[in-house]
């Protein structure tokens, strides 16, 4: 357990929380709680036995809330638009929009959590000494969250993971532009410790590193519209690789995460007149 700030501590991941793993945090404190759960009961080691009374989950995805059924004791609260996806397993893989046979992952071992309370952006929840504000941040997913102490200075960011290899908006339904929005809507809260869930602690160059993953996003777009000085079809730019540079083999789930992100910054492009199309194919404006 590294200590982030009074009573905040990181339980680290496996192989340094890299998916289909991550990192979360315990709050140590009157109620004794968790900002997610990570994924795989190798996780859980770095808590020890520690009782635990409410876990509050970022978003959907299994690798933050695979462990909530290690705690049947504890309340679990979610935002409200997510809260159906961890509920049911079908919602779950609706909302991913992927092919799952192609992954890491069999459907059957998607574990499903109880969502006792349902959160709305701004809540304030008191644990004891520590406050934490909801700041409903939708784009990677409709319901994801990050949690704010103000006290502290310090936001816990779950998916809004600051890696080099995101932003991630490859579901059937994340949204660029409301990522876009939740990305600066936590730059005005101008965090002096942000823990990211496949990064860990930092507490240098906050802001720098906010800045640079939204960059991220922009210079996907401009290398989209790159692609786009001939008319080409998703699957055409899907094989530019202009998102994650990183699937092997068409119809993987790198190549499935690729082509849905495309999609997204498609239909960005189409919405501003930067892109116009003719059937299957886009074509520069
Ligand atoms: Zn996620
Ligand atoms: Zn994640």
């Amino acid at each position: 357990m590294l200590q982030a700030a009074p009573g905040f501590y990181l339980i680290e991941g496996p192989r340094n929380g890299q998916h289909p793993y991550a990192h979360f945090m315990f709050i140590d404190d009157r109620v004794p709680t968790l900002l997610d759960t990570g994924w795989g009961r190798e996780s859980l080691r770095g808590l020890g036995n520690k009782k635990i009374d409410l876990i509050i989950n970022s978003h959907f995805h299994l690798d933050h809330m695979g462990n909530n059924d290690a705690f049947p004791g504890a309340r679990v609260w979610a935002h409200r638009l997510d809260a159906p996806a961890l509920r049911s397993r079908q919602t779950f893989v609706e909302y991913y929009g992927l092919d799952f046979s192609r992954s890491w992952l069999d459907v059957s071992e998607i574990t499903q959590s109880r969502v006792d309370r349902e959160l709305e952006d701004r809540e304030r929840i008191c644990l004891g000494e520590v406050e934490l504000q909801v700041i409903h941040t939708p784009g990677h997913s409709p319901g994801h969250c990050v949690f704010f102490c103000r006290e502290e200075s310090l936001v816990y960011g779950g998916d809004m993971d600051l890696s080099e290899i995101g932003p991630f908006y490859g579901s059937r339904v994340s949204n660029i532009d409301d990522w876009i929005a939740s990305i600066h809507k936590v730059m005005a809260l101008e965090p002096r410790i942000f823990i990211s869930a496949h990064r860990g602690i930092l507490d240098e160059d906050v802001r720098d590193c906010l800045h640079r993953y939204l960059d991220r996003i922009y210079e996907r777009e401009a290398r989209i519209i790159d692609g786009l000085q001939r008319p080409r079809t998703l699957s055409e730019l899907t094989l530019l690789k202009p998102i994650t540079g990183s699937f092997k083999e068409i119809g993987d789930l790198f190549y499935q995460i690729e082509m849905l992100s495309i999609s997204h910054h498609l239909g960005r492009l189409l919405k501003s007149g930067q892109v116009t199309r003719d059937g299957p194919y886009y074509i520069l404006s």
